[in-house]
């Protein structure tokens, strides 16, 4: 008898993992998919998946996202994040995976009721109805409150062994993972930068400010302090020397880039180059945020501009009378 295969929507939490374990308690075969932004990375699916021995293919979906980040059909979460046509965008995407390489169904670790926005009844039900692919996606943590599907009716799963957990707690969860001999596996906090304040404030004025988003760019947004000096210049100052090293290997030759010269300081960074205005800024802040003593009054900085180097003297400024320039978290209106 052929062997009934089922890619798993997989993302390394306990819940994906237990959904895994409890299918292949029926002798199902099941491979993972994993969906790459950098807003959320695979670390934490790669390890999951080596841990339970399953095969993982990791997926790159910035382009997608970005487009539904622009412009969701359902809206946002609590910040910028678009959980609903995300989950859509996932389900379609294993679909046709399903479709193409002769999975007999898909499947996510789900549990209904356990986050506001893409987990409840409705969502979920929803989801189902707009995928195209409904019938074929199972949710074993919580199959027992949702209508039976194609792979159930046809026997290829046996409904009896599935869940019926609902809402948030993960008492349930615990329980299980206890019994399948897991004692360690990651937070449920998924790690999507999405649903952070801080980030979603920057990727709101990237939004506002730049027509086209590069991969890179969202990269930038995980590192340093932003400031939005006008609508052509951004500037992003290094925290520390890894925060420097790591802002250094993004530069691009469109960008300029500062540092203060006599003392140690923060790699600055204006991408796509900035305006006349904003670099003379960018001295201030490259100038200010550096060790240079307090009494100090001007500071020489190097400024990088269209494989131009010169240099300016800047004035040191109270960090208090900077802060107006900073991108501020985000707050939903
Ligand atoms: S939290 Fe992030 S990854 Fe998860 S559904 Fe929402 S947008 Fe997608």
């Amino acid at each position: 008898m052929k062997k009934v295969k089922a890619l798993s929507v997989f993302s390394g939490g306990l819940d994906s993992i237990l959904s895994v374990l409890i299918l292949r308690q029926q002798g199902i075969e099941v491979e993972g998919v994993y969906f790459e932004t950098p807003f959320f990375t695979s670390e934490r699916a790669r390890e999951s998946a080596k841990r339970i021995g399953i095969p993982l293919r990791i997926i790159d979906i910035t382009d997608e996202m970005l487009s539904i980040i622009k412009n969701p059909r359902f809206g946002y979460g609590a910040c910028l994040n678009p959980c609903l046509d995300c989950r859509l965008l996932m389900i379609k995407k294993a679909a046709e995976i399903m479709k193409r390489e002769g999975f007999d169904f898909i499947f996510t670790g789900e549990v209904i009721g356990q986050r506001p926005m893409s987990q409840t009844k409705r969502a979920l039900l929803k989801i189902k109805e707009l995928c195209g692919c409904g019938d074929y996606l199972l949710l074993p943590l919580s199959a027992r409150h949702l209508p039976l599907t194609l792979p159930e009716r046809e026997g290829k799963v046996d409904r009896n062994r599935l869940l019926g957990i609902h809402g948030r707690s993960r008492k349930e969860q615990m329980r299980l993972a206890e019994a399948f001999g897991i004692d360690s596996y990651p937070s449920p906090a998924g790690g999507c930068l999405l649903t952070d304040k801080a980030f979603s404030g920057r990727l709101m004025d990237l939004l506002i400010h730049q027509k086209e988003i590069k991969k890179r760019d969202i990269l930038l947004l995980k590192l340093g302090r932003h400031f939005r000096i006008n609508p052509l210049t951004k500037v992003i100052l290094g925290r520390n020397r890894r925060e420097n090293e790591d802002i250094s290997s993004l530069i691009t030759p469109e960008d300029s880039y500062l540092n203060v010269l006599e003392y140690p300081g923060p790699l600055v960074l204006i991408p796509y180059g900035g305006d006349d205005e904003g670099r003379r800024k960018a001295a201030i802040l490259a100038a200010s945020y550096s060790d240079a003593p307090s009494n100090v009054p001007i500071i020489k900085v190097k400024i990088c501009h269209d494989n131009k180097t010169y240099y300016i003297n800047a004035p040191l400024q109270p960090k208090t009378d900077l802060h107006r320039f900073m991108i501020k978290p985000y707050e939903k209106n």
